[in-house]
């Protein structure tokens, strides 16, 4: 076995995952739903990187080196190697289901399997992997070479090694580890979603516009972004996902979607991944959409 991680799911996360293990000489496999997909994020990492030496804060050499490590695939067939499978998929527990079983296949007898869920029981979605020993949960933040915190949850019947093992692995990326159990939303997420939650219900309510709502956040909370901002960053059908798992896991009307949140996500209005959310991020400036 190398030192080879292999994350399944290319979008915001999986791309900032793939790039953070790559700069920590770790070799990457990244996978989505076909190579094209995998191969478009891999150019998406690499306008990144290129960000990051225009701004002088890597060198050239790294980032091209970065960029080196990182392998898009068709299949998980090359994942045989890897030591950590991480899937970082949309929050959906069925595409999550399918890509345990068939990413199973490939398991090394001692790989991890992990997965980057903001919600969905780390317990339940053990049985779908074939080793719930070998099960864990591994939370990055957005942007991920940015965001400091790496949760790690272990489930019912994730055995301690592997709990130490995946510790080990997310400080070694230069990120701190907080330590969850396995319950819905776990600690960030579960203080967040509600947060954002009853932001998008003032908005509806016609409390306070878009911009006020965030600034009261900013500079009455001390917060360095306003929950509408942040929620355009999550992506809102993700914070629906969370928000609705939360809701269902719970049956705690306390966790009800704002009706204006599934509105925006009905229109396909997502957030900063479709350039259009809570702000339009068309022009220069973000601007608020209503
Ligand atoms: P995203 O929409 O940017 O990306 C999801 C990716 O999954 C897409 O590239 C999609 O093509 C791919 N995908 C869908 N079905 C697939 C399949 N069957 N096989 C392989 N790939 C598939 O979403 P994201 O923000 O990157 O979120 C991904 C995961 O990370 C979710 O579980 C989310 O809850 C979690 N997460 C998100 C954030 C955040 O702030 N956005 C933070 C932490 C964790």
């Amino acid at each position: 076995m190398n030192n080879t991680v292999a994350i399944i799911g290319a979008g915001q996360m999986g791309s900032g995952i793939a790039q953070t293990v790559a700069a920590n000489g770790i070799d990457v496999l990244l996978a989505d739903v076909s190579l094209e997909v995998a191969e478009q994020a891999h150019a998406g990492i690499d306008k990144a990187l290129g960000k990051l030496v225009g701004k002088g804060k890597i060198e050239i050499a790294d980032a091209e080196a970065t960029l080196r490590r990182i392998t898009p695939v068709a299949d998980y067939a090359p994942m045989q190697d890897a030591i950590l499978i991480i899937e970082a998929a949309t929050e959906k527990e069925a595409i999550k289901q399918a890509i345990f079983e068939k990413a199973g296949q490939y398991l090394a007898a001692d790989a991890i399997m992990a997965s980057n869920t903001s919600s969905i029981p780390i317990t339940r979605m053990a049985n779908y992997a074939p080793d719930p020993a070998r099960f864990i949960g591994l939370h990055f933040f957005n942007p991920v070479p940015v965001m400091k915190l790496i949760e790690v949850i272990p489930g019912l019947a994730t055995a301690q090694t592997t709990t130490d093992r995946t510790t080990a692995f997310a400080e070694s990326l230069g990120k701190e580890v907080v330590l969850s159990q396995d319950e819905p939303g776990f600690v960030v997420n579960r203080i967040l979603l509600p947060m954002i939650n009853e932001a998008v219900f003032v908005l509806g309510q016609s409390t306070a516009a878009i911009e006020d709502i965030d600034k009261g956040c900013r500079l009455g909370l001390n917060h360095p972004m306003g929950p509408l901002q942040l929620a355009d960053f999550v992506g809102l059908d993700t914070c629906l996902d969370i928000i609705m798992v939360l809701y269902k896991t719970t049956r705690d009307a306390k966790y009800r979607p704002a009706p204006l949140l599934v509105k925006y996500v009905e229109a396909g209005w997502l957030g900063r991944k479709t350039g259009r959310g809570f702000y339009d991020y068309s022009g220069e400036e973000p601007v608020p959409t209503r």
